[in-house]
C-alpha cells in the first residue's frame, strides 16, 4: 500500500478531465479522466490514501470541500505555504484555527519557509512568522507537519529548536541539504 503525502487534487487544472500515461509500459496511451476516474486509478495501483496540503486560506476551504466528497480517500491538511505567507493576513490565523478544528484533518501544512526567490526583508519575516505560528498550532492539535523548507536550513533550525520535543512528526520536502543537516530536523 503507498501513501501520496502531496497531491494538488483541488488545482483548477483538474476541473473536468485531465490527460493521464496509461496502459502497460510497452502499450501507454492517454486517456482523458476526472477527477473520480483518477481516484479509482490510484486505488487500482495500490495508492489507497491521498493527503492534500493548504496553500492559502482559500485552498483550505477547497481541500475541505473535496476531502468531503471523496473521504476514503483524501485527507486535508491546513496550513499556509511559505511563499503564500507574505500575502495571508496575519488576521486569518482564527479562521485557519477554526479549519484546523474540522475532525477529517490529519495534518498541518504545508508550512516552512523558501528563501529560493529573491525577496524583500520583509517577506521573510512574514514567512517566519507564520511557520512558528502554524508549528505552535501543529504542537497544540498534536498533529503531524507537511514542512516545506528551500534554502532556508539555518532560520529553520533554529525556529524548531523552540519547539523541541514538543511536534508531533512529519515529512519535509523541498529540502535540498545532506544527511547532517536532516538528522538536526529531527527533534
Ligand atoms: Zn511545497
Amino acid at each position: 500500500m503507498f501513501i501520496d503525502s502531496h497531491i494538488y487534487l483541488t488545482y483548477s487544472s483538474f476541473e473536468g478531465t485531465v490527460p493521464c500515461i496509461v496502459g502497460s509500459k510497452e502499450m501507454e496511451r492517454i486517456k482523458y479522466m476526472d477527477r473520480l476516474q483518477l481516484i479509482k486509478k490510484f486505488r487500482d495501483n495500490d495508492i489507497l490514501l491521498c493527503i492534500e496540503p493548504g496553500i492559502d486560506l482559500e485552498s483550505n476551504y477547497k481541500i475541505l470541500e473535496l476531502a468531503n466528497q471523496y473521504p476514503d480517500s483524501l485527507f486535508p491538511a491546513i496550513g499556509v505555504h511559505p511563499i503564500r505567507a507574505p500575502q495571508t493576513k496575519w488576521s486569518k490565523r482564527k479562521e485557519l484555527l477554526s479549519l484546523a478544528d474540522n475532525p477529517s484533518v490529519i495534518a498541518i501544512g504545508e508550512l516552512g519557509l523558501d528563501y529560493h526567490y529573491k525577496r524583500l526583508k520583509q517577506h521573510r519575516i512574514r514567512q517566519k512568522m507564520w511557520f512558528a505560528w502554524q508549528l505552535k498550532l501543529a504542537e497544540k492539535s498534536h498533529l503531524p507537519m507537511i514542512l516545506h523548507i528551500r534554502l532556508a536550513d539555518t532560520d529553520t533550525i533554529k525556529i524548531l529548536r523552540h519547539h523541541k520535543n514538543k511536534l508531533n512528526g512529519g515529512v519535509c520536502h523541498c529540502f535540498n541539504k545532506g544527511s547532517d543537516i536532516a538528522k538536526i530536523y529531527r527533534l
